[in-house]
């Protein structure tokens, strides 16, 4: 298989792990004979101080034309933000114009930890059970980051206000994917809602049980974002299956389950419209500038985006078992990064390079 990949390295740790899912792809291309072209296009705070645009017009011809797109995270540490302007800055500028294009509403974010790995978390072993495995689903290109916003200079900063528009096709297009998604796991289905107070949620919550209907072997639970937030952190098996979160929501808790597994490098995304065929991977951390350029940062994000993109955008389903079989294979030998490693005697803490190195020499070895 030929295919042509958009690559976007982002910045802060962006680039250091971008090298590392290249290098898995790589090994991906050699085992099964497929030719990977990769094409480097600048996007995010860098290419606003390289080129006056944190997303250029050419990355959008290049992205448009690849099969499919690779990006790491953007953005600059928060006190440095003030070096770019707020309406150049890369989340409003770059980040949703992207998400924006491709109408990538179906984000999945996988939070996956085997009980051999329950070390990892900072919750207590027995918590994590016979291991976590849930399927995070964020609608991506609605809601309150793409309603409208004033501040500023329109309020003269009295006041400012955020709106959260969420329409019925954005509700169904999004639930449709969450409740196949669950048909073909254990059949569980949380959605999260903040109906007490939110109109958008009491929406939600309306069309999530009237498509219901259409999946009588998926088992639909709803249950309150704040309820969730705790849940999470005391009893977070039970959310194994799928959850469907709005965009915000989202976004919060899929940190916090970054939090859950031990660290936010453990977070890979893929960012989806299932109607074109469209779609970009990401990780689904931020920039990390106070670890970016120490060879520290852990690759897994972007690798794992790499085995997502493999299966989503390419039908390259066993390839992307390979991946994922070599990931959990190098924690299995005792591996971790810097961020994981608790200095038992047993474990060795390998470097982001190292990491890559190891996940695709299993590949080979497989
Ligand atoms: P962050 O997600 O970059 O980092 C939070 C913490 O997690 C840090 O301690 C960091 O070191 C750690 N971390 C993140 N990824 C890691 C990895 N792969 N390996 C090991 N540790 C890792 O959040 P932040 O510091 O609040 O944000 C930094 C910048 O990223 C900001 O400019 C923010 O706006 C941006 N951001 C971008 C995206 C995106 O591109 N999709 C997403 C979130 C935040």
């Amino acid at each position: 298989m030929k295919k042509n990949i958009a690559v976007l390295e982002g910045d802060g740790i962006g680039p250091e792990i971008m090298r590392e899912g290249l290098k898995v792809l790589d090994a991906i291309a050699r085992k099964h004979g497929h030719s990977f072209t990769y094409i480097p296009a600048p996007f995010g705070a860098k290419a606003y101080f390289d080129y006056g645009h944190p997303f250029p017009e050419q990355t959008k011809g290049i992205c448009d034309g690849a099969d499919a797109v690779m990006k790491g995270p953007v953005g600059l540490a928060l006190s440095e933000m003030n070096r770019i302007p707020t309406e150049m800055s890369p989340e409003p500028a770059a980040l949703l114009p992207l998400r924006k294009r491709y109408e990538t509403y179906a984000n999945y974010r996988p939070v996956f930890l085997p009980k051999s790995c329950a070390d990892f978390s900072p919750l207590k072993p027995d918590r994590i059970g016979e291991g976590l495995d849930i399927l995070m689903m964020r609608e991506l290109v609605g809601g309150i980051y793409f309603g409208e916003k004033i501040e500023g200079k329109e309020t003269k900063m009295q006041y400012a206000r955020d709106v959260s528009d969420y329409t019925a096709e954005q509700i169904e297009r999004f639930a449709h994917v969450c409740f196949n998604e669950a048909r073909q796991r254990n059949g569980q289905l949380t959605s999260v809602h903040k109906a007490n107070v939110l109109a958008t949620s009491r929406f939600w919550n309306q069309l999530f049980e009237s498509i219901s209907v259409k999946y009588p072997d998926v088992n639909l639970k709803s249950m309150l974002v704040d309820n969730v937030a705790y849940q999470l952190s005391v009893n977070p098996t039970q959310f194994n299956g799928v959850m469907a979160l709005d965009n915000m929501q989202g976004d919060i808790l899929t940190d916090q389950a970054g939090g859950i597994l031990g660290s936010l490098g453990l977070m890979p995304s893929a960012c989806l419209n299932l109607q074109t065929g469209k779609g970009y991977y990401e990780p689904a951390h931020g920039s990390a500038p106070d670890i970016a350029g120490q060879n520290i940062a852990n690759p897994y994000s972007m690798i794992g985006s790499v085995a997502l993109m493999l299966e989503k955008s390419f039908g390259l389903g066993q390839e992307s078992r390979d991946v994922w079989a070599a990931l959990t294979n190098v924690f299995a030998e005792g591996y971790r990064t810097k961020e994981l490693s608790r200095n038992t005697p047993l474990e060795k803490v390998l470097s982001t390079s190292q990491f890559g190195d190891k996940v695709a020499e299993k590949i080979m070895a497989s």
